[in-house]
């Protein structure tokens, strides 16, 4: 299969991310199966298993203390994986990606017990982790969030529901986001490590969706959660899943990086071999054009999401870089398929075909951690925010 290494040298990575890479590809090339079995709870089970005996899984956490690759996390190492993983398997991708988001709060917030207890399995494959913040009132609209935590004595009590979480249904934790009413919207949230079988957490429904992979629909019946496992000062709950969509954001850019990427080298197969009018489909300047679209927008889309990730490793805040790249990136990668798919004709319908599972793995990518409209609001107010502090205005 086409595979265009050369953007590995571009200046946004270091020599152990070009290391990382490689040796990535070698290993899913190896281990990961061309196709995954309809029972998505135990591929996803099997597949973190697998991606922690492997050690790739250390690179979801942060802390060496904890099991992590690094002390802080490498944003770029967790593009590299997510892509490189996105264009072998998107299940694959998914496990992968999940183990990070669960446990990204406790990364950046968690105390050292908090992170000896779940760092250390999540990093092993060990334990599965899930991010509990979406409602099915409160989705875009984070701040309305109606799942509630109420003090009493040592402990918090949870009631409400949280919707779309994925994992659901086979975490052993989620980190649930929760309002403990500091103060008014975003600013009354605090999050939680709530572990799987804590008496009143059930699984209310189990979600199907296109490109199936676990998903639940959780309620909270006086769900009792000890003091202790509460993540970060109370009312910062916002700012920490903010923080933590910060980092996942961009590598949602990576995912659908890879995904484009293995839809073009599919394409080009198909273009380079099909004949038809006494040539082949790549000899026409139509098929040309598309490729030339595909390509490029493909190179946009990872440099974008390559500084996002390199901005963030040197320190800096990229609330609109990751914004930039998740939006480019996903919408690109969409386009991309679509062609793809246009290209291979009937057989890019065909159940199973790569670029049909492609087509229905791209689109969730456009609505989660921020749909594109959230990503353009985000994108618009930070640029008339830095017009308006120049000014003066
Ligand atoms: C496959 C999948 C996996 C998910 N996994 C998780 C998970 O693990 N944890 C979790 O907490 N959540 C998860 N989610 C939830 C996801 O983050 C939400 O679906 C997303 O935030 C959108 O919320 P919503 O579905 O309620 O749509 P709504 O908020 O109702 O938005 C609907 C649409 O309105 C448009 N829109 C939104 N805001 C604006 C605006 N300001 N102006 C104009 N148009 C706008 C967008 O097109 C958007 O798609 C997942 C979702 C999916 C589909």
């Amino acid at each position: 299969m086409y595979h265009d290494q050369s953007w590995l040298e571009w200046p946004f990575l270091a020599p152990h991310h070009r290391a990382l890479a490689r040796d990535l590809e070698g290993w899913c090339a190896a281990h990961l199966p061309k196709a995954h079995p309809q029972d998505t709870d135990s591929a996803c089970k099997e597949l973190v298993r697998k991606l922690g005996a492997a050690g790739w899984l250390r690179y979801a956490v942060g802390g060496l203390a904890w099991g992590g690759a690094s002390d802080a996390i490498d944003t770029r190492a967790i593009c590299l994986l997510r892509e490189t993983l996105a264009r072998h398997s998107g299940l694959a991708d998914f496990a992968f990606a999940m183990q990070g988001l669960g446990s990204g709060a406790i990364t950046l917030h968690g105390t050292p017990a908090q992170k000896k207890q779940y760092l250390t399995r999540v990093a092993a494959g060990e334990a599965i982790a899930a991010f509990a913040l979406s409602e099915p009132n409160s989705g875009s609209d984070v701040a309305a969030m109606q799942c509630a935590a109420r003090a009493e004595g040592d402990d918090y009590i949870l009631d409400g529901e949280k919707t779309w979480i994925s994992n659901g249904g086979i975490a052993d934790f989620y980190v649930v986001f929760a309002r403990t009413g500091e103060a008014h919207g975003s600013r009354g949230l605090s999050a939680f490590i709530v572990d799987a079988a804590t008496p009143g957490l059930e699984i209310a429904e189990r979600i199907p969706v296109i490109a199936p992979h676990p998903l639940a629909r959780l309620r909270f019946t006086g769900c009792r959660v000890p003091a202790a496992q509460r993540l970060g000062e109370p009312g910062l709950g916002f700012r920490i899943a903010m923080q933590t969509l910060d980092i996942f954001r961009t590598s949602v850019a990576a995912a659908a990086l890879g995904f484009a990427r293995r839809a073009l080298a599919e394409a080009l197969v198909r273009a380079t071999t099909r004949r038809m009018f006494d040539q082949l489909l790549s000899d026409f300047q139509i098929t040309q054009v598309k490729l030339a679209n595909m390509a490029t927008g493909i190179d946009s889309a990872a440099l974008l999401t390559y500084r996002a990730a390199w901005l963030r490793d040197q320190g800096h805040k990229v609330t609109r870089e990751a914004a930039m790249a998740k939006m480019q990136a996903t919408e690109t990668a969409q386009q991309v398929i679509d062609a793809a798919v246009q290209v291979w004709g009937g057989l890019g319908v065909v159940s199973g075909h790569p670029v049909e599972r492609l087509y229905r793995e791209i689109r969730a990518l456009r609505i989660y951690e921020g749909a594109t409209e959230v990503q353009q609001l985000i994108i618009a107010r930070q640029t008339l925010d830095a017009f308006r502090g120049e000014a003066g205005r």
